[in-house]
């Protein structure tokens, strides 16, 4: 920066000046102090009048300063050259007042007095270099005034030293300018290098002022551009979410029926596909259900297809509630259902279901206060037997339901003629089974139990047998599964009962138990323990007499339920055996909790019994089990000698199986008992 326009700066001045005004205070005392000083010394003097006048002028000039200066400092209200320039001509005052002190020097003789005020005006210029000099004209307005007059009474003096004092004294003065100048400049510069320092601040400061300034447009920027990239992301996650969900309804209308909400035919062949994947892998089988109502379109036509709709949708519904989870429901447009029944134990099942599906549409709908009746016709195709895809499984199920269109409706047909011939016989049976009760085709067979020490028999096995009049003999493995479908075994199950009593009564013998079978269905019923308690109640027999025996599938369904049950049979006085055991998954911690008494070890595992040591090892560890818990064992279908001497090497309790005995007819009991005992015994001791 140049000189000049330093000057023309005005805080550079400002700075410059500073000293100056703040000096003065310092600077007038000192004045005013050395004008006392001067005025005690020419006290009493020719010149005493003068100096006090002097003296006088000196001190009010010098508290104008002061004040001058402290104004500017205070307060600051005028220009700055206003406040420069007063001071300067107050200074030059001061320094003409001091000159006329140095100029009445001439009007007396004392040197040593003159020599006294001398000194006081030398110490006066060199002391205000300090504080004048930072304003080089307020320290020439102060000291050349009185350099002047010093001069001038030096020379005027004309004594012997005044030449020589002169020129001392010009020397000094010479020294006095140059200190000043240079005091002066080094002010300057000083005030230059903090100005320097101070508008690199400044400038420094503004650059970072403007770098915040940027940097906040920056943010404001970066903010505004984020929210409008959220704005535009909101949109297009709105757009996205549309996309998607018109996606999702393209994908649902593709595989559903819009008006039931089911699977249609596209779904269909996918879960086909699917479940033939996994029925080939477990080795399963499968069956498909083609499902068309009867007398639909009549109704269709006659009450019209705003309650056709509803039919359809109320048929869906009621399929719905028949069908197991994981079956697959399917409408294939129209009046056509399609129903996928995986994990197939067996084609029976199938049968069930399509009967139960039949069952149920054949039973009025009302809607609008129509009462309507339709039916179904139900085609049934088997995988892997009918069909390896899913195309051809659908079309030989919709071939086997047209048949049964065609047959009068509302029944089913397998597509497989076999099948339908199969089930042509079922149907045919369960028919027969309804009246076979009436007839009185069932009969009893008996078959001893016989104690394995002694050889006497201990009890019978009541078996049921049914001989009708145009097929004949039919076993209990074939009729018993159709009782319980038909709900037939509750009144099957009491005639039993019934049968088993009348027997005891009407044949009184001592210390034999009769057992009866029951089927898992009849657990359910409560009325089944109360028949129970009356008949034993009517016929006045020893209810000990009376064994019931229940399978271990029964033990798992619900176990809480089961052992009320059980607990209701004990209050009557009848014991309980566990059929089948070791065929099902009794843990041994069910049996310890459940009131059995008897456990009837399953024939698989008293087949071979005597060729495997592992089988014999599991059934040992049964026998000992059983004796633990105080049940008695028996043996069931032991036919060889082996078999025999194996179990009484285990010391099994009871034996039942054809090396004793087929089940008997009732009349053939008396003989049995009459002659058996021996020939057990025989029988057991010779193995
Ligand atoms: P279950 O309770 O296991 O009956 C024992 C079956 O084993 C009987 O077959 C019996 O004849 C047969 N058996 C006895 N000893 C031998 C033998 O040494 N060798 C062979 N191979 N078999 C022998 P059945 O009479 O055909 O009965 C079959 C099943 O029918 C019975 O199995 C039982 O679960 C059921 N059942 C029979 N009568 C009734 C009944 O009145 N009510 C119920 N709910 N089920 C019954
Ligand atoms: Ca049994
Ligand atoms: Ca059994």
């Amino acid at each position: 920066m140049s000189k000049n326009t330093l000057l023309a700066d005005s805080n550079f001045l400002e700075k410059q000046v500073e000293p100056l005004f703040k000096a003065t205070l310092s600077g007038g005392l000192a004045n005013i102090f050395c004008a006392c000083l001067i005025f005690i010394f020419l006290y009493g003097s020719s010149q005493e009048s003068n100096a006090l006048i002097l003296s006088i002028t000196i001190t009010l000039l010098s508290v104008i300063r002061i004040y001058v200066s402290r104004h500017y400092l205070k307060y600051n209200t005028y220009k700055l050259e206003k406040y420069i320039h007063s001071h300067v001509f107050i200074t030059f005052l001061i320094g003409v007042t001091w000159a006329a002190y140095a100029y009445i020097q001439l009007y007396y003789d004392d040197e040593s007095l003159r020599n006294l005020v001398f000194l006081v005006n030398f110490g006066l210029i060199a002391a205000s270099i300090a504080t004048l000099s930072t304003w080089m004209y307020a320290y020439l307005a102060y000291m050349i005034p009185q350099s002047l007059a010093i001069f001038y009474v030096f020379v005027k003096l004309d004594n012997e030293y005044s030449l020589q004092m002169a020129g001392a004294f010009v020397i000094f003065t010479g020294i006095m300018v140059v200190t000043s100048i240079r005091y002066n400049n080094r002010i300057k510069k000083e005030v230059e290098l903090i100005h320097d320092l101070n508008s690199e601040i400044g400038m420094r400061e503004e650059a970072q002022l403007q770098l915040e300034h940027s940097k906040q447009d920056l943010e404001n920027k970066v903010n505004e551009r984020t929210k409008e990239l959220v704005d535009m992301n909101l949109h297009l996650e709105n757009v996205i979410d549309k996309k998607e969900l018109a996606e999702k309804s393209l994908h649902y209308l593709a595989y559903h029926d819009e008006l039931t909400g089911l699977p249609n035919k596209n779904l269909l062949v996918d879960r086909i596909n699917q479940s033939i994947k996994t029925s080939s892998r477990d080795n399963q089988k499968m069956a498909i259900l083609f499902l068309d109502l009867d007398r639909f379109k009549n109704i269709n036509d006659s009450l019209g297809h705003t309650i056709g709709d509803i039919l359809i949708k109320k048929v869906s519904t009621r399929l719905h509630k028949i069908l197991r989870s994981r079956d697959t429901l399917s409408r294939n447009g129209g009046d056509e259902f399609v129903v996928v029944l995986e994990r197939l134990k067996n084609t029976d099942e199938a049968i069930h279901v399509a009967m139960k599906v039949i069952n149920s549409l054949t039973e009025t709908f009302e809607i609008q206060a129509h009462k309507i009746h339709i039916g179904a016709s139900v085609g049934i195709s088997i995988y892997p037997t009918d069909g390896m895809t899913s195309s051809i499984l659908i079309r030989n199920a919709d071939t086997a339901m047209y048949k049964a269109k065609q047959s009068g409706g509302n029944q089913l047909q397998f597509y497989d003629e076999s099948m339908s011939n199969q089930l042509r016989d079922r149907l045919v049976l369960e028919n027969e089974l309804h009246s076979a009760l009436k007839k009185d085709e069932f009969y009893l067979l008996y078959q001893p139990q016989i104690n394995c020490l002694t050889g006497e028999t201990t009890g019978f096995e009541t078996l049921l047998r049914w001989t009708n009049t145009t097929y004949g003999e039919i076993g209990p493995s074939r009729f018993v599964p159709l009782l319980e479908e038909t709900g037939l075994i509750y009144s099957a199950g009491e005639w039993v009962v019934t049968q088993v009593i009348n027997f005891i009564k009407t044949h009184p013998i001592n210390n034999v138990t009769y057992s009866i079978n029951l089927s898992v269905l009849q657990f359910n019923s409560y009325k089944f323990i109360d028949f129970v308690r009356n008949e034993i109640d009517k016929a006045g027999i020893d209810p000990s007499q009376i064994e019931f025996e229940i399978t271990e599938s029964l033990l798992i369904n619900d176990f809480e339920k089961t052992k009320v049950f059980l607990g209701e049979l004990h209050s009557i006085g009848c014991s309980i055996a566990l059929d089948d055991f070791g065929t099902g998954y009794t843990s041994m911690s069910y049996l310890a909790r459940l009131p059995i008494d008897v456990i009837k070890i399953d024939k698989s595992l008293v087949r071979n019994i005597n060729k495997h040591n592992n089988l014999k090892s599991i059934v040992k560890a049964i026998v000992t089990m059983s004796e633990s818990l105080g049940m008695k064992n028996i043996f069931e279908g032991v036919e060889t000698k082996e078999e025999l001497s194996v179990i009484k090497s285990m010391k099994g309790n009871i034996i039942q199986g054809y090396l004793f005995s087929k089940p008997l007819m009732a009349d053939e009991i008396d003989h049995w008992l009459s002659l058996s005992q021996d020939v057990n015994q025989a029988k057991i001791l010779k193995f």
